[in-house]
């Protein structure tokens, strides 16, 4: 194995990683307090665009962590922060399938949202949005899916925050944001652009965030075609934890490996432990 004691920063996913569900995976006040007697820095990455940066520092203080809100990255917030530095949001209009994860950072960013297109009552809204942005959302409808397609065909620029194809839920897996937008691609014709992993984009924020070098910073995560395929392409190292959706068979079947594969923030808390000289 190689040595740890070049990272200064961590880009860390969360589902899988940190916890399953509301359940806290063990060791994890001792990662963060391990974390912080390091001066390691780090940024809590998620593709998941539902919940909102405070939502998820609550949810981390319920499991006995207390961290700040500045550091948490959705793709929800990296969406927002990507659009902000491509376009004014004080003249800019977005049509947002999602929630508040997608569409309070938008709002907070001055971004104006649109409104349905009413299919049913042949409504149209005031105006057309300049931008459909994509995200998980548990109450998506035709009129959503109509409004979006609308839009996009009628010139909107198409961002996905993130490509999921799947999502495990308790009753087994799923379809993901991935498979909205393919949905939306086929009927518009228009590929999205993907903000999360394993696109570098969120990755790249999250190390301006952080102020470290790519080879100071190491990405964690537990599903290798996001989070592990994501740093590759960023050409940060990274850890791949076996707590979570990937096992040991799907490293045997890949193309690609993480730098290190460590059981669980058990493993990676002893590795920082004893290898980490900062
Ligand atoms: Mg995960």
């Amino acid at each position: 194995m190689q040595s740890v004691t070049h990272i200064r920063g961590l880009i860390i996913d969360m589902d899988g990683v940190l916890w399953h569900g509301t359940e806290a995976i063990p060791g994890l006040i001792d990662f963060f307090q391990t974390l912080n007697d390091l001066d390691i820095r780090y940024i809590l990455a998620t593709n998941n665009a539902s919940l909102t940066p405070a939502q998820y520092v609550s949810k981390l203080a319920k499991m006995g962590v207390s961290i700040s809100a500045d550091k948490i990255l959705t793709s929800g917030l990296a969406t927002a922060l990507y659009l902000s530095q491509k376009v004014n949001p004080k003249a800019t209009s977005v049509f947002v399938i999602g929630i508040d994860g997608a569409t309070q950072p938008l709002l907070e960013l001055g971004f104006t949202l649109t409104g349905l297109y009413e299919v049913k009552n042949d409504q149209h809204p005031d105006k057309g949005a300049d931008i459909v942005v994509c995200g998980k959302d548990e109450t998506l409808s035709w009129d959503k899916l109509a409004t979006a397609t609308l839009n996009i065909r009628a010139g909107a620029q198409f961002i996905g925050t993130n490509g999921d194809t799947t999502l495990p839920t308790e009753h087994g897996v799923t379809h993901g944001n991935g498979a909205i937008l393919a949905g939306l691609e086929i009927a518009t014709g228009i590929k999205p652009t993907i903000i999360g992993k394993p696109e570098p984009i969120m990755y790249q924020q999250a190390m301006t965030l952080l102020g470290t070098k790519p080879e100071e910073t190491v990405a964690i995560g537990d599903r290798l075609e996001t989070d592990i395929l994501g740093a590759i392409r960023t050409g940060i190292d990274s850890i791949m934890v076996l707590t979570g959706i990937s096992s040991e068979e799907d490293l045997k079947k890949s193309d690609y490996q993480p730098t290190w594969v460590m059981q669980d923030i058990i493993a990676i808390t002893k590795a920082l432990k004893e290898k980490h000289t900062l």
